[in-house]
């Protein structure tokens, strides 16, 4: 094989109390890459549809986690890859985590697989350094792994892939505002309290016993953020009435996407999930900002071959 075509998927990081442990694999809505082998050793970006976004390799999320993987495999030939962005950069779901995992998966594929998708996420993880100055992997291990991705550790890395309930379908509002990742990190407080904690971590733990459980009544009980979205939310226009009105639609609970601006809910099938998308639509509109809106299931495998 020479070349490969893959969906490569949005993902919603942070998912309410999983601030910086918990991840989404979005299905209805990324980006398509065409990644081809090329006699020429290294890694050429040709061409990126849809984006004003750097070339140069060791500038593009992509770029710089195909040299971290090729580096390691030392294959005898390059990679030249195409990028057909959909997800719009700086959103909130995820749109360099694509890029980067998408950019590993098709060259560790066209290399015969000798890598597991979780063995790619390290290399993936290195995009995203690029992107936001932390080699994170909220949102490159759900894009690899599919589902919800739960990051237990970082040293040793250690990511548990959680399979979610089928019914479970997520709504994401995309607010066009600029929101700088630096300005939404500036608001976060390098202190909190052992009751916020205790109250956090009894949520993640309700939220992933939920999740195994298919029990969406304690997913619904258990998507409270005590931590970040408190201090964030005010960076977000309409937040509170975005996330009430999901909310009056049937949404189990909701909270702010990675790091905004993006909203999302979660709910149980897709008719709510619709009403959702409805509702926190109706609070945008007349407000002059424009908006994105997605209805998705939870993509349950992650990147696909198309
Ligand atoms: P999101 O908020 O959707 O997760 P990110 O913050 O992850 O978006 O990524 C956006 C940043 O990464 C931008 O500064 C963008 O210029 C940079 N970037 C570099 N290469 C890419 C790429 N291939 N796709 C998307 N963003 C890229």
């Amino acid at each position: 094989m020479d070349e490969i075509r893959i969906f490569s998927p949005a993902t919603i990081a942070n998912v309410s109390c999983g601030f910086d442990v918990l991840g989404l694999c979005l299905d209805s809505v990324g980006d398509e890459m065409v990644v081809t082998k090329s006699a020429e050793k290294g890694i050429r970006i040709k061409q990126i549809i849809g984006a004003g976004l750097p070339l140069a390799a060791e500038k593009n999320v992509a770029g710089v986690a195909a040299l971290a993987l090729t580096e390691a495999l030392d294959p005898e030939y390059g990679f030249e890859i195409t990028i057909y962005k959909n997800i719009k950069a700086g959103s909130g779901i995820g749109s360099s985590a694509a890029s980067a995992a998408g950019a590993v998966f098709a060259i560790n594929h066209l290399l015969g697989s000798p890598l597991s998708n979780k063995e790619l996420v390290p290399f993936a993880m290195q995009g995203e350094k690029l992107a936001s100055g932390s080699a994170h992997a909220d949102n490159v291990a759900p894009a690899l792994l599919g589902g919800f991705t739960l990051i237990r550790s970082y040293e040793p890395l250690d990511i548990i892939k959680i399979d979610a309930p089928n019914e479970l379908y997520a709504t994401v509002i995309h607010p066009q505002i600029e929101l700088k990742t630096m300005d939404a990190r500036s608001v976060l407080r390098e202190n909190i309290t052992l009751k916020k904690a205790t109250i956090q971590c009894g949520n993640i733990a309700g939220l992933i016993s939920g999740l195994y459980t298919n029990d969406y009544d304690l997913i619904g009980r258990s998507l409270h953020d005590e931590l970040v979205e408190p201090v964030r939310y005010i960076l977000i226009p309409k937040f509170k009435e975005i996330k009430a009105a999901a909310m009056k639609a049937g949404a189990l609970g909701g909270g702010i996407s990675g790091s905004g601006p993006s909203v999302f809910a979660l709910s149980r099938g897709v008719e709510t999930a619709q009403k959702a998308a409805q509702a926190m639509a109706a609070v945008l509109e007349g407000t002059g900002i424009p908006f994105e809106l997605h209805v998705s299931p939870i993509n349950p495998t992650g990147i696909k071959i198309l």
